[in-house]
């Protein structure tokens, strides 16, 4: 995306004419980079990543195709759609940019109508492909990060902690005493106390690279990059505490209470050899030891 929310394409042509006439269509609805050679627009496309490139065939030095398999190369660079501008009737040219990864192509002499519903259409797929990703990332009920999504950036993280030798925290939390909250008072409203929940857990975790994520049902998992023990613990204490602040009525037996939530908080300074589900899995035993001791607890172990 560049300024105002507009999508970025880059056009390519060895052409300035050609250049200027689909600057002219296409200027008011996008913000537009142009490159005279295929050199040029690779180091421009790395750089600024557009959303669509328009391509022409035919340039001196590298041709549109040469272009195009780089870009296919680049894993930065392999998902952008390209357009092909092709000379009109050159089926051949059409046929091997669609056999190497091209979208579509265009042909000169421009038609206005053309070039623009053609370059909408292919806006329209990314950005419903990037809904779809997004979504494909993102818990339907709580608005925050799935399982999934947990377990793509925990993979990441995990690498760049042995890389860099620096800590990682995970903290495991589970609501309290959940499945008599529904009983009490239904589904919908435990639907609600979920949401609540996980709206706390995202305001609390504050750097960048922290992450929030609704693993199943009423479990949670936060990741913590960069934390050791102490801060994984006062971060959970946090939580621990601003849930409790809530003051969501619930009901313990016959007693009134308020929900709770307990959390298990496990850390490491990992090296190669350390396996990531062994930091779960220890989080996952502090939380057990939380619940055993009374709940509305956090426990924390160090793996070493
Ligand atoms: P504990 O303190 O030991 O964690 O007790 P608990 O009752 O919270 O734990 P338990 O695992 O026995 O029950 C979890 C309940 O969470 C049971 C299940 O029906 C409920 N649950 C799981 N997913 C959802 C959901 O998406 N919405 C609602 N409302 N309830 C859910
Ligand atoms: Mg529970
Ligand atoms: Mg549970």
């Amino acid at each position: 995306m560049g300024q105002n929310g507009k999508s970025v394409i880059l056009i390519v042509d060895d052409s300035m004419l050609n250049i200027m006439m689909l600057t002219r269509i296409l200027s008011a609805d996008y913000v537009l980079l142009t490159a005279t050679s295929g050199e040029a627009a690779l180091s421009l496309a790395l750089k600024q990543i557009p959303d669509l490139i328009l391509l022409d065939v035919i340039m001196p030095g590298m041709d549109g195709f040469e272009v195009l398999t780089e870009l296919k190369r680049n894993p930065e660079t392999m998902n952008i759609p390209v357009i092909f501008i092709t000379g009109a009737d050159n089926e051949e040219d059409e046929e091997r940019g669609f056999l190497l990864g091209a979208v579509d192509y265009i042909t000169k002499p421009f038609k206005n109508v053309i070039v623009k519903v053609r370059v909408n259409t292919h806006m329209k797929i990314v950005s419903q492909l990037r809904m779809n990703e997004r979504l494909g990332m993102i818990d339907p009920l709580t608005g925050i990060h799935n399982r999934r999504s947990f377990d793509h950036s925990f993979e990441a993280e995990w690498g760049r902690a042995v890389r860099e030798k620096t800590p990682i925290s995970f903290l495991m939390l589970d609501i309290d005493h959940f499945k008599k909250y529904n009983d009490a008072f239904g589904h919908l409203q435990g639907d609600e106390l979920l949401k609540a929940a996980a709206a706390i857990f995202v305001a609390v975790v504050k750097r960048p690279t922290d992450l929030a994520a609704r693993l199943g049902g009423e479990e949670f998992g936060i990741l913590l990059p960069g934390a050791g023990p102490q801060g994984a613990l006062a971060v959970a204490e946090e939580v621990r505490k601003a849930v409790e602040a809530l003051q969501v009525p619930t009901i313990d037996g016959k007693q009134q209470t308020t929900a709770t939530v307990s959390i298990g908080v496990a850390s490491i300074s990992p090296v190669h050899s350390d396996s990531p589900t062994e930091l779960l899995s220890r989080a996952d035993d502090c939380l057990y030891a939380a619940k055993e001791s009374g709940r509305n607890k956090v426990i924390g172990g160090e793996l070493k």
